[in-house]
C-alpha cells in the first residue's frame, strides 16, 4: 500500500526518509531495512516506483571498467556479488545471465588498445585475461542462461578465423573480439520489485507525493515536507537520502548543496527480429569502431539536402550495441547507440529523433550484416529512454552530504541497475555507522574537495561509458 501525502495513513515520523523510488531509492531501502535492521524507512516518490528512469534501462551489467585505480571494478564486483545472492535467494526471479559483453573491431590498429583495456580490467580485479590466437582453441562460449560456474575474466580472440568460428554472425572483416565474462543482463523490473517487496516486509513504507522541502534548521536534518493529492505532509526525521535520479541536483538544492551532476539523454529501441539477424544466444555485442551509415546514392542525395539529418552522412562515433531480449524463443532484440550525448536539462517525456530506429538498424548492420535485411522495410520499433545523470568522471555518488543527517545515492549514469546494490550497500554502511569498504572514498562527494583528485580529474581519460 502506498499512502498519499496528507492522507490519514501517511507516516509522521521516520528514522530515514528517502526521496525517490527508482532503483537507487528502493535498493537503499532494502539495504537499510533487510541488511542493516533500520526498519523505520519511508520512501517518498511523486510517481509509481521504478517508472521514471529505472524501467528504461537495457538491464545489462559488467565488471569491465577503466581506472584510474580499481574502485569502479571493486564496487561493481560487490554489486554483482549481491545480484548473484539475490538471484540465488529468489530462484533467479531476476533472470540473471552471464553471457558477457563482446567488444568487436575491424580495425587492426585498435587491437592493441583493446588488449590493453583487457589487461587493465584484469589488473583492476575483473578476472584473468586469456588470449586466444589459434594454435590452441580453448575459448569457452557463454551459456545462454544462468551464471553459476560460468567463466569470469576476459577472453581476447585475436585471430580472425577464430573470431569467425565462434561468432559467424559478425562482419567478415572483424579482426578481434574481447569477451568480458562477468557481464550479462537481468530483469531490472524484477530486481526493483523484489528489493521493494523485501524492504516493505521489513517495515519500509511508500508515500506518494512530491518532496518539496527539507528542514535543516540548526544545521542538521529535522524533517521533510511532501505535497500530494490529499494535501501536505510533514515527516520528522533525523536522516534524509537524496535518491532523486535526474532531479538529484534539484533536490540537492533543497539542502543548499550544489551537486556536481548533469544529465544526458539516452534512448533504446526494441523490435521483433523476424529475420533472425541476432542469434538468440548472443552476448551483448558492442562495435568499438566509428561507423559510416550505409545509404544508397538516392538516400545520400536526400540526406545531403536535409539540414536536420545531413550529419547522418558523417562518421558516427563508436559504440553501437545490441542484444537479444527475453527467453530463447522470444524474437525481440534491443539496440542502443548514443551518437549525441550533449548535456541537457531533463525534460519528460523525452523527445527522441524519429530517425533513431533507422539509424540504429543501419548502425548495427556494421557489426552484424544481417541487419541490412531491414533496410528496405524497417520493423515496427518501440523506442524509449531517459537520462544518464552523472558526474564529470562518470563515478556515482554514495555517502554523506555536508549537512548532518543528509546523504546522497545517485549520479548512477548508464550503470544504475547494475551498481544499485553496491551503491546502496555502501550508503547503508555510512548510515549505520559500519566500517566502510576500501573503495568508499572514490564515491563520496568530499572527493571533490581533494586537490589531488581535482588534478586527476583534468587528466582522467576514459570514463567507461558505452
Ligand atoms: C536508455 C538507457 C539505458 C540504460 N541501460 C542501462 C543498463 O544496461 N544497465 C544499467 O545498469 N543501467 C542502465 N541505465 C541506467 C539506469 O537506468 C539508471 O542509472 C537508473 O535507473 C537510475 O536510477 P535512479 O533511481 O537514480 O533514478 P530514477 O529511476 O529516475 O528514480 C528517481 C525517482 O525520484 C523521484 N523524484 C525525483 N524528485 C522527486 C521529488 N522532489 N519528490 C518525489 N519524488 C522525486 C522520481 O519521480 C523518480 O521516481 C540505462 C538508462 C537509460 C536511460
Amino acid at each position: 500500500m502506498t499512502a498519499p501525502a496528507g492522507s490519514r495513513t501517511a507516516p509522521r515520523t521516520a528514522e530515514v526518509v528517502i526521496c525517490g523510488a527508482g532503483i537507487a531509492g528502493v535498493a537503499a531501502a532494502y539495504h537499510l531495512t533487510v541488511r542493516r535492521g533500520i526498519r523505520d524507512v519511508v520512501i517518498v516518490d511523486e510517481r509509481p516506483p521504478l517508472t521514471l528512469t529505472s524501467d528504461k534501462s537495457a538491464e545489462c551489467y559488467r565488471n569491465w571498467w577503466p581506472g584510474p585505480g580499481d574502485a569502479m571494478v571493486a564496487l561493481m564486483n560487490r554489486s554483482i556479488d549481491l545480484l548473484e545472492e539475490i538471484a540465488r535467494e529468489s530462484d533467479n526471479a531476476i533472470r540473471l545471465n552471464r553471457r558477457g559483453y563482446l567488444f568487436a573491431t575491424a580495425e587492426p590498429e585498435r587491437v592493441p588498445r583493446l588488449l590493453q583495456a583487457a589487461r587493465d580490467a584484469a589488473e583492476h580485479g575483473a578476472g584473468a585475461l586469456r588470449i586466444h590466437s589459434g594454435a590452441r582453441d580453448d575459448y569457452q562460449p557463454a551459456a545462454a542462461g544462468g551464471f553459476e560456474g560460468a567463466p569470469t575474466g576476459v577472453d581476447a580472440i585475436v585471430e580472425p578465423a577464430l573470431v569467425r568460428r565462434h561468432f559467424p554472425y559478425l562482419a567478415a572483416d572483424t579482426v578481434a573480439v574481447v569477451h568480458a565474462r562477468r557481464c550479462g543482463w537481468f530483469s531490472g523490473q524484477q530486481l526493483g520489485m523484489w528489493l521493494l517487496e523485501r524492504a516493505r516486509e521489513k517495515g519500509a513504507r511508500l508515500v506518494e507525493g512530491r518532496l518539496e522541502r527539507v528542514d535543516t534548521s540548526g544545521g542538521r536534518v529535522r524533517g521533510v515536507t511532501v505535497s500530494g493529492r490529499d494535501g501536505a505532509l510533514s515527516i520528522s526525521t533525523p536522516r534524509f537520502v537524496n535518491a532523486a535520479g535526474p532531479f538529484l541536483g534539484r533536490v540537492g538544492r533543497l539542502l543548499d548543496v550544489e551537486l556536481p551532476v548533469f544529465s544526458e539523454r539516452h534512448a533504446k529501441a526494441s523490435f521483433n527480429d523476424d529475420l533472425g539477424a541476432m542469434p538468440r544466444s548472443a552476448p551483448l555485442v558492442i562495435w568499438t569502431d566509428a561507423v559510416r551509415l550505409p545509404w544508397s546514392a538516392e538516400e545520400r542525395a536526400e540526406l545531403a539536402g536535409s539540414p536536420e539529418h545531413r550529419h547522418l552522412l558523417d562518421e558516427l562515433p563508436a559504440g553501437v550495441h545490441g542484444r537479444p531480449e527475453g527467453p530463447l524463443d522470444s524474437p525481440v532484440v534491443l539496440l542502443i547507440w548514443t551518437y549525441d550525448a550533449a548535456p541537457t536539462e531533463p525534460v519528460f517525456p523525452i523527445q527522441v529523433d524519429d530517425a533513431y530506429p533507422e539509424i540504429l538498424v543501419r548502425g548495427m548492420s556494421r557489426p552484424i550484416p544481417a541487419f541490412a535485411g531491414y533496410f528496405s522495410r524497417l520493423p515496427r520499433c518501440a523506442v524509449d529512454g531517459g537520462y544518464y545523470t552523472k558526474t564529470r568522471e562518470n563515478r556515482l555518488l554514495s555517502g554523506p552530504l555536508p549537512v548532518e543527517g543528509a546523504y546522497v545515492i545517485g549520479a548512477l549514469s548508464g550503470y544504475g541497475m547494475m551498481s544499485s546494490n553496491g551503491a546502496a550497500d555502501l550508503l547503508a554502511d555510512h548510515i549505520a555507522g559500519r566500517p566502510l569498504p576500501r573503495y568508499a572514498p572514490a564515491f563520496g562527494l568530499d572527493r571533490y574537495a581533494d586537490p589531488a583528485y581535482l588534478d586527476l580529474l583534468d587528466r582522467w581519460g576514459d570514463s567507461g561509458q558505452l
